[in-house]
């Protein structure tokens, strides 16, 4: 194993370091396992009761009416989520659009949208209209308020409370910390949240930006009342194998809104071609659980790995987890650099690229991106980036196999170790 591990350009030293970590992962790796396999027979039931055959795997063109794999595949979601409804779809071009879609679906001119979890995901500032763009929300009439967390993470319900008026039509609900520092919210956490939104005002629409956290827990939004929740396929329920598209599981009237919305209204779920994409679909559904285990192994050694060396990792090695991101503070614009091309150099497509940083529209800081995927810009493969600004954290993800994410990890430390920017115990 050392040796196939040196040809790979990791030193004894290094993987017998990981190793040493590994040893003590044991129990938290084998909760993992047994989460996966709760999430695996959940897919599978799903699978089963909607009887799944050959004949949803065939390919549909034009307008794919009578399209029996597509709507299938929407009743495998909606049972998987214990949703009334599912809007599956490749015409879903990422997990922006996905929320896009349903935000605009369910808002009309004059209503209102909270976030009562402080600011949302980057990209969702211009759909919002936070920052001006055209077709925002904001120029459709929809106004925004925001109740943001207390110092300490947790949910404001003074400021939620207040901030709820007579025009507050939906909730947005962020799972995920995304590229924030706040920590992601666990299931349990969000079921409150919404149960304490609902009691304010019963008819709130409560939403779950879903994406990064799809079958870390047994449970899902949807199980503690969210009425929608929503996602990316290039993230976890994709399984690494769909190639793009979105999901919005969630109650039949905001789900059909969204429909009417993403194709035309009276058109709805019934158009749409499934473009030859269902085998990707449904085997990336089936695969997810086993591969959001894998990229969660690769996230909490990457943080045991990390923190015993003296860096901040976010969550901490002993934290529970909430979703697949892991943050390591390294401290240096060279460090950030080593990282990336440790994770580059381990990937199987790309290894020979290197990641520089680099200036990104949007993006106020230089942003260096470690990626080697078989998917653009899938982050359920193996990923790193992060914007060169002080403390110089990489955002870490994914993995499609738990080999592929230790091989990268063990990568980024090599490179670390040799550019002397970290050095390993004597005898961790
Ligand atoms: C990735 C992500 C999005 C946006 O998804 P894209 O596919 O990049 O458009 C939205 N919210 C969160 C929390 C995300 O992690």
């Amino acid at each position: 194993m050392r040796q196939m591990y040196a040809a790979l350009g990791v030193s004894e030293t290094v993987y017998d370091y990981g190793e040493r970590v590994l040893k003590e992962l044991e129990e938290r790796f084998r909760k993992v396992d047994a989460v996966a396999e709760y999430n695996q027979a959940k897919v599978i039931a799903a699978m089963q009761k909607n009887r799944v055959n050959a004949a949803c795997f065939a390919a549909t063109t034009g307008y794919g009416y009578d399209d029996v794999g597509r709507d299938n595949l929407e009743r495998v979601y909606a049972d998987t989520f214990h949703t009334e409804a599912a809007l599956v779809r490749p015409q879903i071009t990422c997990g922006t659009h996905a929320l896009t879609v349903a935000l605009s679906a369910n808002l009309l001119p004059g209503d209102e949208l909270l976030s009562p979890v402080g600011s949302p995901y980057d990209t969702l500032e211009e759909v919002i209209g936070i920052r001006e763009s055209k077709c925002s929300l904001k120029e459709y009439g929809v106004t925004y308020r925001q109740a943001d967390l207390k110092p300490d993470g947790t949910f404001d319900y003074d400021a939620i409370r207040a901030a709820v008026n007579e025009r507050t039509k939906l909730a947005t609900i962020q799972r995920s910390k995304g590229y924030a520092t706040r920590p992601t919210f666990s299931v349990e956490q969000i079921g409150e949240l919404i149960a304490f939104l609902k009691s304010i005002k019963p008819d709130i629409i409560c939403m779950v930006d879903n994406c990064y956290g799809e079958f870390v827990e047994t449970i899902e939004p949807s199980d503690v009342g969210a009425d929608m929740v929503v996602g990316s396929l290039i993230k976890n329920p994709g399984g690494g194998l769909a190639p793009i598209g979105g999901y919005i599981c969630g109650k039949k009237e905001c789900v059909e809104r969204c429909a009417y919305r993403l194709s035309a209204p009276g058109l709805g779920q019934e158009v749409g071609a499934n473009l030859g994409l269902m085998p990707a679909f449904y085997q990336g559904f089936f695969l997810a659980p086993t591969v959001v285990a894998s990229a969660l192994k690769g996230a909490i050694f990457a943080a045991n790995l990390y923190e015993r060396l003296g860096f901040r990792v976010v969550p901490n090695g002993s934290e529970p987890r909430y979703d697949i991101i892991q943050a390591v503070e390294l401290g240096s614009r060279e460090g950030m650099i080593a990282f990336c091309k440790g994770i580059q150099s381990a990937a199987p497509v790309d290894s020979f690229a290197d990641p520089m940083p680099w200036a990104m529209p949007g993006y106020e800081d230089e942003v260096i991106m470690a990626a080697g995927a078989f998917v653009q810009g899938s982050s359920i493969e193996l990923s790193a980036d992060g914007p060169i600004r002080p403390p110089y954290a990489v955002y870490f993800q994914g993995g499609l196999t738990w080999y592929h994410a230790k091989l990268g990890i063990l990568l980024s430390l090599q490179k670390m170790v040799e550019a002397g920017l970290a050095r390993l115990p004597e005898n961790a």
